[in-house]
């Protein structure tokens, strides 16, 4: 049977108009003399361009245009131009409406805009090295207009909001990118708001059951600590105003994705975060009372309620790198629980929410400007010709979730560094040449390693010897991009040289064993001695690692090859696998079922079981491994290497075993070992493979290594495992 969707055109049009008018009434307080026309122009030819479109959904395709221009100028802060260059994102890419077009109606600027936003989008649908690449060329262009990545954002918050009707592997992949890319990029431009939205609606598609746990942990204690930050704020309120300050106090919940990553990195349950939640005072000043009202606020916080000494964050007179400022604080509460305080002004608060557009509305009023020195930080790194795309990839995204330290250098400037950073990338920070010919540093006067870890307010004063060179080990010194690529592509250099001596010797060394100097043979032998390539083989050559009678040994294999006829690796090609998958009867590769036929295998750091949600990887020489789609290295797999992704589910009929962990935490009682092995063991009848048990004053933790059916299978397990007497927590953990 057909059904026949009735869409009623007249309503639809209604509910346009009524969207673009509220786009209107967001921008209105950017809006000058002309404004509201050029706008109007620039709907209407979305509006006609896109008319026959409809989104995945069946909505209307422009109600996808206004709503990124909404997002552009509600909550990013936006002026007209970028109003009009969201409301026209997508026409170059996806009607007839040309740039030239563009450029006539709208002017250079616009068309300019709109050039950047088609170039970068369905950047990352083809092969890994040039979605590197093409994120660099994306990030190029901040040097352009930061609007065009602005735009962009606003685009991926949109179409993150509207992913439902999308099928699975498309918002898996999708969700990867923004965690990857862009939520990270947000951050650095200092979106906090966005940032957090993309890291949640990532996490509601990636993981999609702890999300739904925790938003579910969140709700049911919703009203309990609505009271609980009401009693809190009450008495601040009162002698913050009987001080004379102008202040909006309120508690702000925190995302559901920084309370995951709480729970994993200190390895607690949900019950055991304690901040859930911050407390803000916003402060109504004048610019010049800043920094004093801030402190006075902090002061009545603290006369209220005992601060943690070790909590205290100044953003106020060292604003963080994307142009943060504020004042945290973390007090305990009168129910003997810490809350996290933050103090800031309403500017500052501006600043923290829509980041770079407001940094701008700003700039006259603020002192430094971190952005910019950002931006010239990444236009310094891409103008590296010799930087590798992919090694830039990782640089950079280490560089956006940094934290930065500041460093004093003799003369007293400041230097901004990231946390971790050491003697050595500050070397490399002053100069090249410092960096290069670096041999130890004074911090503080007192004498240092290269590799001393640098603290927040250090004074640093470098020493240099001429007869020092670059060495290998000192990427794992350093922590900072640039010092990275400066001293990757000096050893490269050094490398080459030994290359080419290696070469000539090699050259000399064939020759008295009357094998042909040529590119077969040279493949031959590296292939023999496990070398990536031929230059390795060289500097072995050079090194001495590779002698005369290491060649005549691969002489006598390459013979014995000869009569057992040719050996090689099976071609393991990413085209080939997924062909073979296709050979089946769709392109899903069943687990269990396609065993015989495909090789793969499920990957240790994530220990997938029936029903978890997986895909799987072609990996280079490994076959496919099967991932969990919440595996901590789905992201970034997915990110990069979207080609190599194939779509997996479990085949139900199986009477297999898979290997998982458990950690149980308890209060250690006589027979807790013995209750909770009678559990695994004789009640469920598991095997177990391995079991480690510590107790430290009567706490106890153990994990367990069992094999289990399925998903199902080991919740039942773990719901036994929470009635053992003493047992407090059970919970899954991967490799
Ligand atoms: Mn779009």
């Amino acid at each position: 049977m057909k059904t026949e969707l009735v869409i009623d055109l007249e309503a639809e049009k209604q509910e346009i108009l009524k969207r673009y008018r509220a786009l209107l009434r967001a921008s209105k307080s950017t809006l000058q003399k002309g404004d509201k026309k050029e706008i109007r122009k620039a709907f209407d030819m979305a509006l006609e361009s896109h008319k026959d479109m409809r989104r995945k959904s069946g909505e209307p395709y422009i109600y996808h245009p206004i709503a990124v221009a909404q997002i552009a100028a509600e909550e990013i802060g936006l002026g007209t131009t970028s109003i009009v260059c969201a409301l026209l994102h997508d026409v170059v890419e996806d009607t007839d409406i040309t740039l030239e077009d563009i450029e006539r109606e709208f002017g250079k600027k616009t068309a300019k805009i709109i050039d950047g936003l088609t170039k970068i989008s369905g950047v990352f649908d083809t092969n890994s090295s040039l979605q590197a690449e093409n994120f660099r060329k994306m990030l190029l262009t901040l040097a352009d207009d930061v609007r065009v990545i602005l735009i962009k954002l606003a685009d991926r918050l949109h179409n993150m909001r509207t992913m439902d009707f999308m099928p699975r592997h498309k918002q898996l992949k999708i969700a990867s990118e923004t965690i990857y890319l862009y939520a990270p990029l947000a951050h650095r431009l200092g979106l906090y708001a966005i940032k957090s939205e993309l890291e949640d609606l990532s996490m509601k598609y990636l993981d999609p059951d702890t999300y739904k746990f925790i938003a579910k942990k969140l709700n049911e204690k919703k009203a309990e600590r609505a009271l609980f930050i009401k009693k809190f704020v009450e008495p601040i309120d009162e002698i913050v105003h009987e001080q004379g300050l102008v202040a909006d106090v309120y508690g702000r919940p925190k995302s559901i994705h920084s309370i995951w990553n709480k729970m994993k990195k200190k390895n607690i349950p949900f019950e055991e975060v304690y901040d859930l939640f911050a407390i803000r005072i916003i402060l109504d000043s004048a610019y010049e009372n800043e920094k004093a009202d801030c402190w006075k606020a902090y002061s009545i916080v603290t006369d209220l309620y005992r601060p943690n000494p070790d909590r205290l964050r100044d953003w106020v007179s060292s604003p963080k790198g994307n142009g943060y400022e504020s004042l945290h604080t973390t007090v305990m509460g009168p129910r003997g629980q810490w809350v996290e305080v933050q103090i800031r002004t309403q500017r500052m608060n501006e600043i923290a929410e829509k980041g770079f557009a407001a940094h701008w509305k700003y700039k006259e009023s603020s002192n430094d400007n971190g952005l910019d020195q950002w931006i010239q930080k990444v236009r310094e790194m891409l103008s590296n010709p010799e930087a590798n795309a992919l090694d830039f990839l990782d640089d950079f995204k280490m560089n956006l979730f940094s934290d930065e330290i500041f460093i004093f250098t003799p003369k007293g400037a400041l230097i901004q560094l990231p946390l971790g950073a050491t003697a050595l990338d500050f070397a490399f920070e002053i100069h090249t040449g410092v960096g290069a010919t670096c041999i130890g540093a004074k911090v503080n006067h007192k004498l240092v390693p290269i590799s001393y870890k640098l603290q927040n307010g250090d004074q640093v004063e470098i020493i240099t010897s001429n007869k020092q060179t670059p060495k290998e080990d000192w990427l794992n010194i350093v922590v900072t991009a640039k010092a990275k690529s400066k001293i990757k592509s000096s050893l490269k250099e050094e490398k080459r040289k030994i290359a080419d001596n290696g070469k000539e010797i090699l050259e000399r060394k064939l020759k008295s064993l009357k094998i042909t100097y040529n590119t077969d043979n040279l493949q031959k032998l590296s292939y023999f001695f496990k070398l990536p390539s031929t230059q390795e083989l060289f500097v072995n050559v050079a090194l001495g690692k590779i002698e005369l009678k290491d060649i005549k040994e691969y002489l006598s294999s390459e013979k014995e090859i000869e009569h057992r006829g040719p050996e090689r690796p099976e071609n393991l090609s990413v085209d080939g696998i997924k062909n073979k998958i296709k050979g089946g009867d769709s392109d899903i590769l069943l687990i269990g079922e396609d065993m015989q036929r495909i090789d793969y295998t499920l990957a240790a750091c994530c220990n997938p079981i029936p029903g978890d949600d997986v895909f799987g990887f072609i990996t280079v020489s490994d076959g496919i491994k099967i991932h969990r789609t919440n595996c901590p290295n789905a992201a970034q797999l997915m990110a990069n290497y979207g080609y190599r992704v194939v779509k997996a589910k479990w085949n139900k009929q199986q009477e297999l075993t898979f290997l998982t962990g458990l950690r149980i935490v308890g209060i250690d009682d006589v027979g807790l070992i013995n209750n909770i092995t009678r559990v695994i063991s004789t009640d469920f009848k598991v095997n177990m493979r391995s079991i480690t048990v510590d107790t430290n004053e009567g706490i106890f933790e153990g994990s367990i290594m069992i094999f289990v059916n399925d998903t199902e299978h080991l919740e039942n397990l773990i719901k036994n495992l929470l009635k053992v007497r003493g047992v407090t927590g059970v919970t899954r953990f991967d490799a």
